[in-house]
């Protein structure tokens, strides 16, 4: 068993004016990280902001942690002679809380942060790292960030800090800090540009926001990234069949194997009767009422039954 710790402060009031700067994406899925266990700062009616989750450690293994709070769950690895760091953190502010919680646990220094993908809410917590760090990430992942720093605006990933090194493969591995590290990447699913990092000695597996909130809540598909309900599919297959003993969600506690091919087979189970009631004529507001999705579920993004519609009645090429 894992224990806990709790180590940080609460980001309270006075960071809500700081998460109101966020992209509506990470609100999202900071609702739906924070739907999933202490049910704390549910109440926040309107706009992305949402008061924040405090700092949890977890230890995994003697060398292993998963950090939550400010955003998506954080891997760290205690290596030879420095950390690895799996995502970021929101904000500066998070990302400092970040460090400053990877201080107690070692005086080692931070050399090395992978990118499971290019949300604000992984990565933007880096703007309080320090610059000339090895940051390892998908290549799509980069072109998305490099797209939203053009771009600009609120989200837009932090000036310096853009991935060093990117991953081009479906499967590879690193030897860092000497500890042996799987990168896979099968296609997209929840950004064109997720990468699912495991630790096979210790038969853990980072999945970043592919699964997400627990056993229950729906896949997020990006569509303005790329994403695809079909292509999360066949990741999260790919995810469970690793056979890892514990997987490290995107937001929420960790899973098993057997919950990772649940969701798989809810989701498939999913796609088959909306492929059912497509053939049969009927409207997405008539998918979306048989398949019992919320009203305002697609407050921000359509709802994984609007995206699964979408896909299956697109016209080729279009
Ligand atoms: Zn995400």
């Amino acid at each position: 068993m894992h224990h806990r710790r709790v180590l940080g402060t609460v980001f309270a009031v006075a960071s809500l004016a700081a998460l109101s700067s966020f992209s509506f994406a990470q609100g999202q899925e900071q609702g739906r990280g924070q739907g999933q266990g202490q049910g704390q700062g549910q109440a926040q009616g309107r706009g992305p902001a949402q008061p924040e989750a405090p700092f949890v450690v977890h230890q995994l293994k003697p060398n292993v942690y998963w950090i939550e709070g400010n955003g998506g769950n954080s891997g760290v690895i205690v290596g030879e002679k420095g950390v690895i760091v799996i995502d970021a953190k929101t904000t500066q502010a998070g990302g400092k809380e970040l460090l400053d919680n990877i201080a107690k646990i070692t005086p080692k220094p931070v050399t090395t942060v992978i990118l499971t993908h290019s949300d604000g809410d992984h990565v933007n917590g880096l703007a309080a790292f320090p610059t000339g760090l090895r940051i390892i990430a998908h290549e799509n992942n980069k072109k998305e960030q490099e797209a939203a720093a053009s771009a600009g605006g609120r989200g837009a990933p932090p000036a310096g800090h853009l991935p060093t090194e990117v991953i081009s493969k479906n499967k590879s591995s690193l030897k860092i800090e000497g500890v042996k590290l799987d990168f896979y990447h099968w296609t997209n699913a929840h950004t064109s540009g997720d990468l699912v990092i495991g630790l096979p000695g210790d038969k853990i597996v980072f999945t970043g926001d592919l699964v997400s909130g627990g056993v229950k809540a729906d896949p997020l598909i990006h569509k303005e990234k790329n994403g695809s309900s079909e292509g999360w599919v066949t990741t999260v297959k790919g995810i469970a069949g690793i056979k890892a003993v514990t997987y490290v969600e995107g937001h929420g506690d960790i899973l098993t194997t057997a919950q990772i091919q649940q969701r798989v087979a809810d989701a498939e189970a999913r796609r088959a009767k909306i492929k059912e009631l497509v053939a049969q004529g009927k409207t997405l507001d008539e998918v979306r009422t048989a398949m019992g999705d919320s009203p305002t579920a697609s407050a921000r993004f359509p709802s994984f039954t609007t995206v699964i519609y979408q896909e299956l009645t697109a016209k080729p090429g279009a």
